[in-house]
């Protein structure tokens, strides 16, 4: 079966009743590109950008930042490239750029908070993307953003990159929504973004008050939750109004049980391991939007991760 999804996982996908779902890859080092194409990857939809950056002495220069891109470009074959900007904080420190000891770093200075402290080290990076060949193949995602002023200042700095550099096509400026104000402020948000990426990942810890990374937890972050899943429809919701596509770029959307009900709720894309291209594009293609959009209505008025789980698997049976 993973043969006969193989031979389609190139062609775009589209619900059976005509709605086009885009599958993009996460990638987090250079090598992993050139694969993820070969299993149907319409391009990267989330580029870690951390392994440029973690694990060594000193910070990575513009040329060798624009290196690694451009790598990852051409293993895409002109597919879209989309590049997160430094996602580090005090728990990911790195030896060139003192970050204060926090009590609670997941709460403190991170993503984007970094960058803003940092300009210098994002206008690098700005510059590396802006590098990349054909022009306007790269996009730019900003990390925890928690309003439309955060976004505001990377799109000066970018524009006057570009405009400095000569290069002459626009980049594709996106925000994730990680962060619960995120997805209630993402009408603002999509009035200054190009396009709205949802990390799952931390819209879960952060909805829910769970440190991710805590066993205790664990049991209970679930990405399921229906508050959860209201966030991402208010997401959609505030991104329509300014037509702007959004994307699902954590984990649960490599999850075939959560997949029909972010297609359900609107989501254009999602980005997701490479491995799992083949069997979820096969998987949209049984899908009708018509039946997703009711099961996903559905779901956002139960009560728990399970009771969603239940009806998924009530609905498409062997999930
Ligand atoms: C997320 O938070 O969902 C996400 C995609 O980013 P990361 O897992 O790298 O925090
Ligand atoms: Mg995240």
């Amino acid at each position: 079966r993973r043969e006969a999804h193989l031979a389609k996982a190139h062609e775009g996908c589209h619900t059976v009743d005509g709605t086009r779902i885009e599958v993009f890859a996460n990638l987090g080092r250079p090598g992993d590109a050139a694969a993820a194409a070969a299993q149907g990857a319409e391009g990267c939809g989330l580029l870690r950008s951390e392994f440029l950056f973690l694990e060594r002495a000193t910070e990575p220069s513009e040329a060798e930042q624009a290196d690694q891109y451009q790598r990852i470009a051409e293993g895409l074959k002109g597919r879209p490239l989309v590049i997160r900007t430094l996602d580090v904080g005090g728990d990911k420190p790195l030896a060139y750029m003192p970050l204060p000891r926090e009590e609670n770093p997941v709460l403190g200075l991170r993503g984007v908070r970094v960058s803003l402290r940092h300009p210098d080290m994002l206008r690098t990076q700005l510059r590396a993307i802006l590098r990349v060949k054909p022009e306007g193949v790269c996009r730019v995602l900003v990390p925890m953003v928690t309003s439309a002023h955060e976004l505001r200042a990377v799109r000066v700095m970018l524009e006057e990159e570009r405009r400095a550099m000569g290069v002459s096509t626009p980049v594709a400026l996106g925000a994730m929504i990680e962060v619960p104000v995120a997805a209630m402020l993402s009408d603002r948000l999509a009035e200054e973004a190009d396009f709205l990426s949802i990390g799952t990942n931390d819209l879960t810890q952060y909805g829910l008050a769970m440190d991710r990374g805590n066993p205790h937890v664990a049991a209970q972050l679930d990405g399921l939750h229906p508050g959860l899943l209201r966030l991402v429809a208010r997401t959609v919701e505030g991104a329509r109004k300014h037509e702007r596509p959004v994307a699902v770029c954590g984990g649960i959307a490599s999850d075939s049980r959560a997949a029909p009900l972010l297609i359900g709720l609107g989501v254009n894309e999602l980005s997701v391991s490479p491995a799992v291209i083949p069997g979820l594009k096969a998987f949209i293609r049984t899908l009708s939007m018509s039946q997703c959009a009711e099961v996903a209505r559905k779901a956002l008025e139960l009560e728990s991760g399970d009771e969603v789980r239940a009806l998924v698997t009530s609905t498409w049976p062997g999930l």
